[in-house]
C-alpha cells in the first residue's frame, strides 16, 4: 500500500453552462492507495461522479479541469475500459439491448485482451461464473431485458473486470436496486477486488452501506473533500459537522449498525 495508485493534487473541475462556469470539484487533494477499498461519500451534486469521470479521463468537453492527476502506480496513463473498469448506477444504460450478454462480455475480452472469439466466449462464461450468475450458459445467450436488475448489474461487473483492470470504479452501483440485492452486489464487488488485488473506488450517498466494507472514507460536500481517513476512525470521530450529520441521519434506519462492534 506504499505508493499510491493515483494522486490528485488541487484537482478542480468546473462545467460551462449558460455562459457561466460552475464548480463541481474544488482543490481536491487525495491519494488512492493500491489495493484499498475507498468509498467516496456525499450527497447528490457534491461532485462524486465528476471525480470518477476525471479519474477515467472521460469528462465531457464542457468541463474544465485544473490541477493534477498523477498515476505513480501505473507505468503510463491508464486506459479507461482496460486499466480502469467502470460500473455505473443504471445497468440498463451500460448494456446494449440488441446484443446478447455473451457477445457484450466477449467483445471486451476480444478488444482488450486480443482473444479470438472462441477464447473470448469461454472467458465470458468464466466471468459469469465469477459474478455468480445462475445458469451461466443460458445467460450467455440471453439479452439484457431477460435478466433481473441485479443480474444485469452482475453482467456489467463481469464486463468491467473482463480486461483485468487494476482499478474498478463503481459509481452508485446499487442505488437502483432493492436492499437485499444491494447487499449481494456489495459483497460480490468486495470479493472480486480481494481475489484480484484490484483497487476499488465505491461511490455512494449511503454512508452506512459504504462503511460495511470500505477501508477508507472520503467525504465530499459541495465540490470539496471535507474529510478522509480510515473508516472506523471517521465514524468514531468525524472531524466535520457535515460527516456527523451524515452518520446521524442513519442512526434510526433499519440497516445494521455502521460497523459491528462500534455501535454504543
Ligand atoms: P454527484 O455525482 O455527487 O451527484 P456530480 O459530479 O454529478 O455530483 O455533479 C456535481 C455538480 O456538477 C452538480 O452541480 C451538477 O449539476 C454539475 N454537473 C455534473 N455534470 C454536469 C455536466 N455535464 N454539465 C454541467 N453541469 C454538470
Ligand atoms: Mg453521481
Amino acid at each position: 500500500m506504499s505508493i499510491p495508485l493515483a494522486s490528485l493534487r488541487q484537482l478542480s473541475v468546473s462545467y460551462r453552462a449558460d455562459g457561466a462556469a460552475r464548480a463541481a470539484l474544488e482543490a481536491v487533494d487525495l491519494d488512492i492507495l493500491s489495493g484499498e477499498r475507498l468509498a467516496i461519500i456525499g450527497e447528490s451534486g457534491s461532485g462524486k461522479s465528476t471525480l470518477a469521470l476525471a479519474l477515467a479521463g472521460l469528462l465531457p468537453d464542457t468541463a474544465r479541469q485544473t490541477g493534477e492527476i498523477a498515476w505513480p502506480g501505473f507505468s503510463g496513463p491508464p486506459r479507461a475500459g482496460r486499466d480502469i473498469g467502470f460500473v455505473f448506477q443504471d445497468p440498463g444504460a451500460s448494456l446494449n439491448p440488441v446484443l446478447s450478454i455473451g457477445e457484450q462480455i466477449a467483445e471486451v475480452a476480444r478488444r482488450h485482451l486480443g482473444l479470438g472469439w472462441r477464447d473470448a466466449w469461454q472467458k465470458a462464461h468464466d466471468l459469469l461464473v465469477r459474478v455468480r450468475i445462475p445458469q451461466p450458459h443460458a445467460a450467455l445467450a440471453a439479452y439484457p431485458h431477460q435478466l433481473s436488475g441485479g443480474q444485469r448489474q452482475r453482467v456489467v461487473i463481469a464486463s468491467a473486470i473482463a480486461a483485468g483492470p487494476r482499478l474498478l470504479i463503481a459509481d452508485e452501483p446499487t442505488s437502483a436496486l432493492d436492499m437485499v440485492v444491494q447487499a449481494e452486489i456489495v459483497a460480490l464487488l468486495d470479493g472480486l477486488v480481494r481475489e484480484d488485488g484490484m483497487t476499488l473506488i465505491f461511490i455512494t450517498h449511503d454512508i452506512a452501506l459504504a462503511s460495511g466494507f470500505a477501508d477508507r472514507l472520503a467525504v465530499f460536500s459541495e465540490a470539496r473533500l471535507v474529510e478522509s481517513g480510515p473508516t472506523a476512525g471517521v465514524l468514531a470521530q468525524p472531524a466535520e459537522d457535515y460527516t456527523r450529520r451524515l452518520i446521524a441521519s442513519h442512526i434510526d434506519l433499519t440497516t445494521p449498525p455502521l460497523i459491528a462492534g462500534t455501535a454504543p
